[in-house]
């Protein structure tokens, strides 16, 4: 039977195991924390989220925790349109929006028999020679298998052995992300209820309905991680964000703080040189933030660690270990890189509209968002439709 062994339970290995099971192969999942679990924030599912999540498992559970995305557009922090509602190219499957533990639950629920998830397992080393069988280890345990699947996240042991050149860098923001049920809140307005993207002068704020008046939110500004304990964090949110628009104040005075996730946002710069690496009969992949972690603004990341999930596994669907898993290996690399070449580079035009500070900046990014934002929007949400799962063997 084939072997793979894939290193990180985030979204990518999870979607990944499971399509590699789906297949017939043998999975083992190491993951380095005690246990499986997803931080209480959610997720959007752009078109190619969608099609690749529905190519990994046609019958999968993930559509019904989904709630559609509204078009809520952009304001400024005073109300003001910048680009209006319901002018998003309406292209592919709609966006949805998924509480990201329920996602995990479903995708955990997906695995079947022929995956062994083994937690507190922290891979150490890495082994990636032409000549034997790629191999990963703790110290303790080294596991080999036909092949290794690195999805252990932005600061991925594999990729810096084999990849060094790629380096994690903070991107100028730090983030923060809660989920408020609905009966903490109030009713709101229509076009309150509808959510949306609000741009102030080095700040950004996104409401996200999740349906039955619960919402999501994520705030950016631009600076480093605030190291203060999560009830000051909030207590500054309110500060920062205060008089803008309804449903921005509702949202936060909703939120307590043991509901608040803080990030510092970061991304790989350079990319890494290689997705792939043939070895032995198979070979070394990377996939999700492992390979291309980039700032959250277009809300790509997953997305794309779903797109590398499901073409990996079209590509390797019939390769037999030996000459035929190795070119598959290498195929990934070629499609995979050019790829996330191209998400990374739009989504780093997204982070300068969002960065935009002094006076005259904002002025220039408020008179050009109007055509620039729907227009890189436009780019963006194209490369979300436009894409599609490999055809499988
Ligand atoms: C504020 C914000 C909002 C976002 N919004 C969206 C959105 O709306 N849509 C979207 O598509 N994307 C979004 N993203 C991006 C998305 O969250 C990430 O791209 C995605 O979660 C990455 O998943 P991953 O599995 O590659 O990595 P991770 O989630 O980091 O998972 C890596 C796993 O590997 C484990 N691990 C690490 N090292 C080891 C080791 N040595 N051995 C064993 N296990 C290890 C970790 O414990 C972890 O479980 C957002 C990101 C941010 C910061």
């Amino acid at each position: 039977m084939r072997t793979a062994v894939v290193v990180g339970a985030g979204l990518a290995g999870l979607a990944a195991a499971g399509g590699l099971a789906r297949d017939g192969w043998h999975v083992t999942v190491l993951e380095g924390r005690e246990r499986v679990a997803a931080p209480p924030t959610a997720l959007v599912l752009w078109p190619n989220g969608r099609r690749a999540l529905e190519s990994l498992d046609p019958d999968g559970g993930w559509p019904a925790i989904a709630a559609p995305l509204p078009d809520g557009g952009v304001r400024r922090p005073d109300g003001q349109w910048l680009v209006p509602p319901h002018t998003r190219p309406g292209a592919g499957p709609a966006p949805a929006v998924v509480p990201l533990q329920d996602l995990y639950d479903a995708l955990v629920a997906g695995l079947g028999e022929r995956v062994e998830i083994r937690t507190g397992f922290a891979v150490t080393t890495v082994r990636a020679r032409r000549a034997s069988r790629p191999a990963v280890g703790d110290g303790r345990v080294f596991l080999e298998a036909d092949l290794i699947v690195a999805a252990d996240g932005i600061d991925s042991t594999i990729r810096r052995a084999l990849a060094p050149e790629a380096v994690a860098v903070g991107s100028g923001f730090a983030a923060w992300q809660a989920v408020v049920p609905g009966f903490r809140l109030p009713d709101f307005a229509p076009a309150q209820a509808a959510g949306g993207e609000t741009l102030g002068a080095g700040y950004r704020f996104v409401a996200i309905p999740l349906g039955r008046g619960g919402f999501s939110w994520v705030a950016t500004a631009a600076g480093a991680p605030r190291p203060e304990p999560p009830a000051t964090q909030l207590a500054l949110l309110r500060r920062w964000f205060s008089g803008w628009h309804a449903p921005v104040g509702e949202l936060l005075a909703a939120t307590h703080p043991e509901d608040l996730v803080p990030q510092e946002v970061r991304e790989l710069r350079p990319l890494p040189r290689a997705y792939g690496f043939r070895c032995g009969p198979g070979g070394v992949v990377l996939l999700g933030d492992a390979a291309h972690a980039m700032p959250h603004h277009l809300g790509q990341g997953a997305c794309l660690a779903f797109e590398d999930a499901a073409t990996l596994r079209s590509l390797v669907a019939t390769a037999e270990p030996g000459a035929a898993l190795g070119d598959a290996v290498e195929e990934y690399d070629r499609t995979r890189r050019p790829r996330a070449a191209t998400v990374v580079r739009q989504t780093r035009r997204m982070s300068a509209v969002v960065q935009a500070r002094g006076r005259l900046a904002l002025r220039a990014r408020d008179a050009a968002l109007g055509s620039l934002r729907p227009r890189i929007l436009g780019s963006a949400h194209g490369l979300a439709a436009d894409w599609q799962p490999p055809d499988r063997p």
